[in-house]
């Protein structure tokens, strides 16, 4: 008989409230992806090269041209050194694959690996696919900002690898100049590694910048540094991410990556080498979705929703106590998407053993029409 390396895991909650937001005709506010498109030369460059005669597997890598111009971006927009486009830089099938491709790079059977909590939830069944022990830090709301003493207290000397998230998936928290020199701090005196998932990197708010690993040396020389494509241009679907490492660490997600995909989509990856350098796309974002976040914002002021800060990402999360006191998040999510036609994600999704914290979770990347109908039905709860 077959014996589950992951008992526990079922269908995730994403693809549930997917399934049942179809079922019901609900406005899917749940599963994080925009209803709008990439920008048109990034389609109109895809649909070229669809013509042309590149059709066959792109080196294991990904691109040389596509990672010299992510080295040139990383220079230009983070005023670092530009990692080594040979040696630094993998492209990889969405940030999922970098994820997976590094956890299983470092992770030996007993080690430990320190997540704060909430977060996205491939990273503890991913960490536990290794035999790794994942060692949960709270992130308490409504801030969510990491309480660096726990963290400190959470390291051991089988700490191997710390996971970030900057902004942060689900709460909308962004890490200040204080939470990268505190982290900084704690992993001096060890030997873990870090990674760094920024697939939100261009949506950060209110004139907060982004701040990426890469900035402090002493992290980037143990930082998987991670981005999505599909995050920045608007396509999840093409599922193109990348990982910036330096070279030996590099090279061990490489191993992974020539035998979990080998390379990743040439189309996809031409296509994004087009337009990467036109640096207008990413320096919008900021404002494009905070504009939406801002809408949404104002538009659930006419609810009886209580919304948290977000300061980054595509995600909104609300109390919803004044409506449903004492129900499961669970619950009141598929209520809302089942009698009231809105889907969201219930924030226990998060937590890996399901704590209720009376939170759902609303995706605001979407277009302006599709946020006020979905406002529109929240009106009357
Ligand atoms: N990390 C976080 C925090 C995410 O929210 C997501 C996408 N939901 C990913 C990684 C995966 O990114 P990709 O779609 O590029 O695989």
């Amino acid at each position: 008989m077959l014996t589950s390396k992951l008992p526990d895991v079922g269908t995730s909650i994403f693809a549930v409230m997917s399934q049942l937001a179809a079922e019901h005709g609900a406005i899917n506010l749940a599963q994080g992806f925009p209803d709008f498109n990439p920008p048109a030369a990034l389609t109109e460059a895809l649909v070229e090269f669809a013509r042309g005669s590149q059709h066959q597997y792109a080196p294991m890598p990904g691109l040389p041209l596509l990672r010299e111009r992510i080295a040139a971006k990383t220079a230009r927009v983070y005023h670092v050194p530009a990692p080594d486009p040979a040696t630094d830089i993998t492209i990889t099938s969405g940030a999922t694959e970098a994820l997976y491709a590094v956890l299983a790079a470092v992770v030996q059977p007993g080690d430990e690996v320190l997540v704060l909590e909430p977060a996205y939830d491939l990273y503890g069944p991913a960490i536990r696919l290794q035999g790794g022990v994942p060692v949960y830090v709270p992130l308490t709301a409504p801030t969510f900002r990491p309480d660096w003493q726990r963290v400190a207290d959470a390291i051991t000397p089988r700490t191997r690898l710390v996971m970030a998230n900057t902004p942060h998936n689900p709460s909308g928290a962004v890490f200040s100049d204080d939470d990268w020199q505190q982290l900084a701090a704690i992993l001096a005196p060890t030997h873990a590694l870090l990674l760094s998932d920024e697939v939100y990197e261009h949506m950060t708010f209110d004139e907060q910048p982004h701040r990426s690993a890469l900035q402090y040396p002493s992290l980037r020389e143990r930082a998987f540094v991670l981005s999505s494509f599909g995050k920045t241009y608007h396509a999840t679907g093409w599922k193109v991410g990348y990982c910036v490492a330096p070279p030996q660490l590099s090279a061990e997600v490489r191993r992974v990556h020539q035998f979990v995909t080998f390379s990743v989509s040439t189309l996809a990856q031409l296509a994004i080498t087009a337009v990467i350098e036109d640096s207008a796309h990413y320096q919008e974002l900021p404002a494009f979705m905070q504009a939406k976040r801002d809408l949404f914002g104002e538009l659930m002021q006419h609810t009886r929703f209580e919304l948290l800060p977000t300061s980054g990402s595509y995600f909104q999360l609300a109390r919803y106590d004044r409506i449903a006191p004492g129900v499961d998040d669970v619950t009141f999510a598929r209520r809302l998407t089942t009698e009231h036609g809105v889907a969201v994600v219930p924030v226990s999704a998060f937590y890996h053993n399901q704590t209720d914290h009376g939170l759902v979770r609303f995706c605001f990347a979407k277009q302006d029409s599709t946020l006020r109908a979905a406002a529109q039905r929240l009106h009357n709860l």
